[in-house]
């Protein structure tokens, strides 16, 4: 079979050596005999296991003591929910800053628990999308948290500068540009993000959260779904999602053999830089987000016929370049090029749609 390259945005593809080793050791896990899935939790090699991911993806992110670092169902949606449910002891309100369709999503799940305010919306700059700069003025102090997505999946609206908040703890959806950068965890209360962008598989979340506001949980909040109760069972009060943690395992120490977040900050740049030269240099693509908030993890894009959608997206399958549809809420292209995409695949790409351009410009 000619080489795939998978743009999806999620489940997205994982890193090649991180399958080769989850394939070599799928039914008998360091000679046990089992696969990592047949382990019981409470075994001393699975524990062993999951306590070095966890301690991987602190040293990754430079995660301060005073943070916990939680493994739990439920993706990043489940997050919509308990974020809300964990910190309504805060404060009656919340206030979050839109810009995109996961935002939006996020707001209207918190507001079934608490009066989720809009503080915030996209905004055009020159004719282009970009966020509105929030500062703590802006925000009522009377508020449990602040929330943002820092990368929107869907719009492929970036935000690259962490808002100040104030003393109104930081809530930040992260799920689509978790470990893509270098971050200063310090500046946040709560970071949660879906797994299965640059984490892991899917059902999986990651939630990173600062010890002084796990008791502020509203009573009715579930036991599983319980940040301070998770935390004292160590992600472990139900049977965590053993396999999934597994393969999270793999791409942390995947990630620090490519050097850590620097070293993977810098090709994640040179792979975006390269898409969006090669969407600006060809007329018959376009990008409508400002260059500020213009992601590096989902690049998108539209071809001004849109006649030419269909052939343009059966051309690249039979390239080898699969899962470019953009989503079905904006249309056009959208080229996910998370941690694990080579940077031979976003120059496949950038062949071929400047080839496509030159042919039906
Ligand atoms: N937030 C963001 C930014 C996402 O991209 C997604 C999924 N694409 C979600 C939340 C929802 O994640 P899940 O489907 O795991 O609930």
């Amino acid at each position: 079979m000619s080489e795939i390259f998978n743009f999806c945005a999620g489940p997205a593809m994982l890193p090649a050596d991180v399958m080769k080793q989850a394939q070599a050791e799928f039914i008998d896990w360091q000679g046990t005999g089992r696969s990592v899935m047949e382990l019981s939790h409470r075994c001393k090699e699975y524990i062993a296991l999951a306590n070095e991911a966890e301690q991987d993806l602190r040293d990754l992110l430079s995660v301060p003591d005073n943070y916990k670092v939680l493994f739990i169902q439920g993706g990043g949606r489940g997050q919509f929910s308990s974020v809300p449910m964990n910190l309504k002891g805060l404060g009656e309100s919340a206030e979050f800053l839109l810009t995109g369709s996961w935002s939006k999503g996020a707001q209207q799940e918190a507001n079934k628990f608490l009066q989720a305010k809009v503080v915030g919306n996209t905004v055009e700059k020159d004719g282009l999308l970009s966020a509105p700069e929030i500062t703590p003025n802006d925000l009522d102090t009377k508020s449990a948290y602040f929330h943002y997505c820092s990368n929107e999946t869907v719009d492929g609206i970036e935000i690259n500068q962490v808002p100040d908040s104030g003393e109104i703890p930081l809530v930040v959806d992260m799920s689509s540009n978790i470990l893509s950068k270098p971050i200063d965890v310090s500046k946040f209360g709560v970071i949660y993000a879906g797994a299965q962008k640059n984490i892991g598989p899917s059902g999986l979340a990651v939630v990173i959260v600062r010890e002084d506001l796990l008791d502020y949980a509203m009573p009715e909040t579930p036991t599983f779904l319980h940040y301070k109760t998770i935390d004292k069972f160590d992600s472990m009060y139900n049977t965590p999602p053993t396999y999934s943690w597994y393969l999270a395992g793999l791409v942390f120490k995947w990630l620090k053999e490519q050097g850590g977040l620097t070293a993977i900050a810098k090709k994640n740049n040179e792979k975006a830089a390269l898409l969006y030269q090669c969407i600006d240099e060809c007329d018959l693509y376009t990008n409508n987000v400002h260059p500020d908030y213009r992601s590096k993890m989902n690049v998108t894009f539209h071809l001004k016929d849109k006649e030419l959608d269909t052939q343009f997206l059966t051309e690249a399958e039979q390239n080898g370049l699969v899962a470019l549809k953009g989503h079905r809420i904006v249309g056009g292209m959208r080229a996910s090029i998370y941690n694990a995409m080579p940077i031979e695949g976003v120059v496949a790409l950038t062949k071929f749609m400047r080839d496509f351009a030159r042919r039906n410009g």
